[in-house]
């Protein structure tokens, strides 16, 4: 399979070199050249179904032995037979609870494998990289966690101090593994995001360094992504709706590619929090930009969503001039504009959506709780409500399949302010809060940043 930048000017890569890269050189996302159709499977697990969906995205560069050997042990880590268990609620609504990995977010059905991946090519390539992140909570503990032990990879996470919960914070700082470095920048989310960015553009303390990313624009998380979407399709007799709270829209991305695939999905709920950018898009054609305002669903307050990039550009068939110069003006102006035939034809009676603000995320919590005695998450809970709100409408009424996106023992004041219940963390965390914690903290300043990242990976 070969890679093509959403900006239409970057070289055309392998699966390896779009894995190591990250961003196209062109500042656009790599896709691939084609979306294979599926297959008639043979697949019995997850774990086969996984390596028969993504084996031609990775072929030639990784073979289907390799796969698989990278696919066993990236789910052997989750906590649950199924990896993924589909979870009824009443006669039409279901959860996919992807939140049983070792961080309890959703986030690590791809980082598992894709921080094996890394492993795997750069130990290939004799060479070494170093990771470097900033986090608000759920994507820097499942990015460690995919990579910690990892011989090829040193991994910094800089998060904001005393910014992210008690819980997000520890698995961060109570990983042993010595390739992993947990700093906490004195400052905001955005201040380290900042940071990330100007490491990143100081070419040579970025050659010097070998950064590398693993935020949600790599194209490998997205490919992870997919398959449970193939495998929740496949299990009804009818074609599946499916509800997916959403932020930086790569989940909700990867669902529609499966679906591009072939897999038997009628369409999709985008469920948002307050923070209602994608809501506007869908439901109004409004795509502006507005203040993040934090909310019960940390995870999805985001205005930006980087992934929204794949869609346009098959919204634009695939003129990456196009979708360079719609970008550019979105940059300039806070407003981006489509043409209604490019909006029709990928949008709609494909992608439906809602926005659930605070009260209405406690009130859903609560409902699952009394409904059937089920404890969800405030990032699941958007979900259940938006497919609750939508696709009571339907008229075909198939089955829901909601997108159950972090464990409720990782946001448990919000879950016990709905319940009255304090959800416990599962029995590999349970003490999580006695464990020794190691973190250093450094001032929102580049140089010391910079400096501290040399001397925390220096051999
Ligand atoms: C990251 C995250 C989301 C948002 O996922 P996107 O792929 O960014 O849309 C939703 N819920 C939880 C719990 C998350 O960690």
């Amino acid at each position: 399979m070969r890679y093509v930048s959403t900006r239409g000017q970057a070289p055309e890569l392998g699966f390896a070199d779009a894995l190591l890269c990250g961003l196209a050189n062109d500042g656009g996302l790599y896709v691939p050249a084609e979306f294979p159709a599926l297959r008639p499977s043979s697949a019995r697990t997850y774990v086969e179904r996984a390596v028969e969906v993504m084996l031609p995205f990775v072929e030639p560069d990784l073979d289907e032995i390799t796969l698989t050997n990278l696919c066993d042990e990236a789910y052997a880590s989750f906590r649950h037979d199924a990896v993924t268990p589909l979870v009824q609620l009443d006669h039409r609504n279901y959860v996919m609870e992807l939140f049983h990995g070792p961080t309890l977010a959703f986030k690590d059905v791809a980082l598992q494998l894709v921080g094996r991946m890394f492993d795997h090519v750069l130990a290939q390539r004799g060479e070494r990289v170093t990771i470097v992140g900033a986090t608000s909570g759920d994507t820097g503990s499942a990015a460690i966690d995919g990579v910690a032990g990892c011989a090829s990879v040193d991994i910094v996470i800089l998060y904001p101090l005393g910014r992210v919960s008690e819980v997000q914070r520890r698995q961060m700082t109570t990983v042993t593994a010595s390739n992993v470095h947990a700093v906490a920048v004195e400052g905001t989310f955005d201040d380290c995001q900042d940071l990330v960015k100007a490491m990143f553009n100081d070419a040579p303390f970025r050659e010097r360094n070998r950064l590398a990313a693993v935020n949600s624009i790599n194209w490998a998380r997205v490919m992870a992504q997919t398959v449970y979407y193939v495998v929740a399709a496949e299990t009804f007799a009818r074609p599946i709706t499916v509800s997916v709270p959403t932020g930086n829209f790569g989940n909700v991305l990867a669902g529609w590619i499966a679906r591009q695939m072939g897999a038997p999905i009628d369409g999709f709920i985008v469920a948002t929090n307050t923070n209602d950018i994608l809501d506007r898009w869908i439901g109004h054609d409004d795509m502006s930009v507005r203040d993040v305002v934090p909310s019960l669903s940390p995870s999805m307050d985001i205005q930006v969503s980087s992934n929204v990039e794949r869609l346009l550009f098959e919204m634009n068939g695939r003129d990456g001039g196009l979708t360079a110069e719609q970008l550019t003006r979105f940059r300039a102006t806070g407003r981006l504009s489509v043409e209604p035939d490019q909006r029709v034809a990928v949008l709609d009676g494909t992608f439906r959506s809602a926005a659930i603000d605070d009260p209405a995320t406690l009130d859903e919590i609560a409902r699952l709780h009394r409904s059937c005695g089920m404890l969800v998450d405030p990032h699941t809970a958007t979900g259940t409500a938006a497919a609750r709100m939508l696709a009571a409408l339907d008229d075909h009424a198939g089955p829901v399949v909601t997108m159950a996106t972090a464990h409720p023992a990782k946001f448990p004041d919000a879950v016990e302010r709905a319940t009255g219940v304090h959800p416990a963390l599962p029995e590999h965390l349970a003490d999580l809060l006695e464990r020794p914690e190691r973190t250093t903290t450094v001032a929102a300043d580049l140089a010391a940043v910079e400096a501290l990242v040399e001397q925390l990976t220096d051999p």
